[in-house]
């Protein structure tokens, strides 16, 4: 073959390549997106995607289905090629305020992969200016629309509120009493409501009874997440993790 002859072939070549490469690379961002809801451009030129707190919401229950039934996703999102993807930014569908405790890792309950939860977690899921700048800096710089707080059974920042308050000489360190000080107010509202209640329902009750008072403190503490909220754009919702049947029941602040 004369040389240029060669040329020509190598350039034809390397133009279906490109056609084939550029095909395969929009087809897949064309997969990552729900027409169902709106996109806009994320700052790096990537194409993201807000889902709708109503959506985020079916979500989250369909994940937690699949983990109570046994039937989590092979690979929800985990993988060398998801790694790869997020590397051009996160979108994640909803913000999770829950307790630190090892034994309900959001996204196992949920059965999320990476980048699809924004996560908090601190002992007791208690609310903080910190707390709230993470929040807002999901919600007011990123996707999520769906913000979760979420207590849990035998929560053991609210067993030891519980036991401060019926002994206050069992308090640890400054750092550790401030923990539970700052749930005693859920634990007084929920034995104010059945004085006869026994322990282990009070810490049930005040676990809810702190969740309300967190989201309540959330949209209390920053105007931009309220008028979202007013206008529809943003929901806040309580969560309460069963830890024996691995069930998340959601229930309206
Ligand atoms: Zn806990």
């Amino acid at each position: 073959m004369r040389r240029s002859n060669l040329t020509v072939f190598f350039i034809v070549i390397a133009g279906l390549g490109l056609v084939v490469f550029g095909a395969l690379y929009f087809r897949h961002q064309k997969d990552d997106i729900d027409p169902e809801n709106a996109a806009l451009s994320g700052k790096d030129g990537h194409t993201v995607v807000v889902i709708q707190p109503e959506k985020a919401l079916e979500m989250l229950k369909a994940g937690n289905r699949r983990y109570v039934t046994g039937s989590r996703m092979k690979d929800p999102g985990v993988s060398t090629d998801t790694r790869k993807i997020l590397l051009k930014g996160q979108a994640p569908f909803a913000t999770i305020l829950s307790c630190s405790d090892s034994r309900f890792p959001p996204e196992v309950f949920f059965d999320a992969g990476l980048g699809q939860l924004f996560v908090i977690r601190n002992a007791g899921n208690q609310f903080s200016v910190d707390v709230l700048g993470s929040i807002e800096y999901a919600s007011l710089h990123s996707t999520p629309r769906l913000i979760v707080v979420m207590g849990h059974q035998a929560c053991g920042a609210v067993t030891g509120a519980v036991k401060f308050i019926r002994q206050p000489e069992s308090g640890e360190t400054p750092a550790l009493n401030s923990v539970v000080c700052n749930l005693i107010p859920a634990v007084l509202i929920a034995g104010k409501k059945d004085v006869n209640i026994t322990e282990e329902k009070l810490i049930e009750e005040a676990t809810r009874e702190n969740v309300r008072l967190v989201c309540r403190s959330i949209l209390q503490s920053s105007e931009p997440l309220r008028k979202m909220a007013a206008s529809g754009k943003l929901k806040i919702i309580g969560a309460y993790a069963d830890l024996e049947s691995g069930k998340i029941e959601f229930f309206l602040p």
